[in-house]
């Protein structure tokens, strides 16, 4: 391996969507940036099934060609199934500005693609680097860091931490908070042969909600494969027999909707099981350093928001760091930590109405309200920053609240005539 240098402007820790998408920015800026990531790509990642507003996202850095280029699976809706009904929300729907549509991505090849594009557009990207230490001095950041080839350390006059789960910083400085949502577990897998619908509607994302308690995710690739999950708590899982794959097809088959969809369907690779993916971190930034991504906050993955707010947090963080570094004040906490904190409620309301049944009630309703939908488009469409929307103006548990009081109201209304 080529020696890292002992300095740098940037240092990023990670090269997922989050450190791909900040070091492409800071590095078209002219800055020295040099990204450390501890495993070689392509790797194996969750996170399939991307929102439109990654797509703007990824257009504003500059990085989209290169994705469009790798043929993805467009996505150009989110389609709920329960007990048999299916309500489609397509995002072109979405209230006016947002972007219509999106990709469904094997990650592996997706955050590769990402990694190489910030390597051409100048990020010295070192793959097999572990960040281990971190310390704060003379308005600097010594890192230290090991390799199969060594070990070594390196002053960044900025770090930026998108080390995802491993959360690196936040460790480091203990600004772990305890996660409020209730731990889940996924059991998942791809697939080869799901018959698909034809269309437009072949890339949507299928979001199923089983009886027992659980909900899956169907997200088709262009290449032919099919990522299919299920998510539920452990003593779910448990009342179904046999080691994982067994129950994972176990519990696929026993709701209709899926059981046709995949009855011809083939594993093409290894069972996989994660759990307890909830993380909150108390504080985003500090003098010197911003944590972006998962290495911050990360929810639950029924609304896909993860690689969005991967992207989202590593740009923002970027462009505050790039005024900062050319002189200009820059007030983290109101233009980084507040914003993304404010975001991220949105969608843990979602996620909890979703939980609650709440959600459900609202997007199977009889009743259907232009506004109400287009609301709920444009947030699966990951623009939780609209204040036109009432999400974002009310917060998503006022919101609810009020459509579901309404649709009973309008329900009541056409009974009674
Ligand atoms: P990551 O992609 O995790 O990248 C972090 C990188 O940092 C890794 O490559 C790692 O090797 C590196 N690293 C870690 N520690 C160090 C160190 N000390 N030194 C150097 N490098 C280091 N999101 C979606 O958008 N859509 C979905 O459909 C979706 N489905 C999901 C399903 C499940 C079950 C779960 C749990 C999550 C899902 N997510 C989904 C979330 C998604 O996986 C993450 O939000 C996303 O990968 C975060 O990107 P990131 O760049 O922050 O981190």
């Amino acid at each position: 391996m080529r020696e890292l240098p002992a300095e740098t402007d940037v240092l990023i820790i990670g090269a997922g969507p989050a450190g791909s998408i900040a070091a492409s920015i800071l590095a078209e800026e002219g800055f020295r940036v040099t990204a450390v990531e501890k495993q070689w790509f392509p790797r194996h990642v969750i996170g399939e099934s991307l929102l439109p507003r990654c797509n703007q996202l990824l257009h504003e850095a500059g990085l989209l060609e290169a994705v469009e280029r790798r043929g993805y699976m467009p996505k150009h809706a989110a389609l709920f199934v329960m007990e048999g009904r299916r309500e489609r929300f397509p995002f072109a729907n979405s209230l006016s500005g947002d972007w219509a549509s999106s990709f469904q991505v094997p990650r592996d090849d997706f955050d590769q693609t990402l990694a190489s594009a910030a390597r051409a557009k100048g990020v010295d990207l070192r793959h097999g680097v572990e960040l281990t230490g971190l310390s704060f001095e003379e308005g600097a950041a010594i890192a230290a860091w090991k390799s199969d080839d060594g070990e070594g350390s390196l002053r960044a006059r900025f770090v930026l931490d998108c080390s995802g789960p491993a959360r690196v910083l936040p460790r480091l400085l203990g600004l772990d908070m305890p996660a409020d949502i209730l731990a889940r577990s996924a059991v998942y897998t791809h697939v080869e042969g799901d018959l698909r619908p034809e269309g437009a509607e072949a890339g949507d994302i299928w979001i199923v909600v089983h009886p027992g308690g659980a909900w899956f995710w169907i997200i088709p690739f262009s290449n032919g494969r099919t990522s299919v999950g299920v998510v539920a708590e452990d003593a779910f899982f448990d009342t179904h027999a046999g080691d994982d794959t067994e129950k994972l097809w176990a519990i696929l088959r026993s709701e209709a909707d899926t059981a046709a969809r995949l009855r011809g369907a083939v594993q093409v690779q290894p069972t996989r099981r994660l759990r307890g993916w909830t993380t909150a971190t108390s504080r985003l930034c500090g003098p010197g350093w911003a944590v972006a991504g998962n290495a911050g906050d990360f929810l639950d993955p029924v609304f896909s928001s993860g690689v969005m707010f991967a992207l989202e947090s590593g740009s923002r963080a970027a462009r505050l760091a790039t005024r900062q570094m050319k002189g200009e004040p820059v007030d983290w906490q109101r233009d980084y930590e507040k914003p993304m904190q404010d975001a991220v409620a949105v969608f843990k309301g979602f996620v909890l109405a979703w939980y609650r049944g709440d959600l459900s009630k609202l997007f199977f309703s009889p009743v259907k309200l232009e506004n109400t939908i287009r609301s709920i488009c444009s947030i699966l469409g990951g623009n939780v920053f609209n204040q036109d929307n009432l999400f974002v103006s009310k917060g998503p548990d006022a919101a609810i609240e009020s459509m579901l009081w309404g649709l009973r109201m309008l329900e009541a209304g056409k009974t009674a005539r």
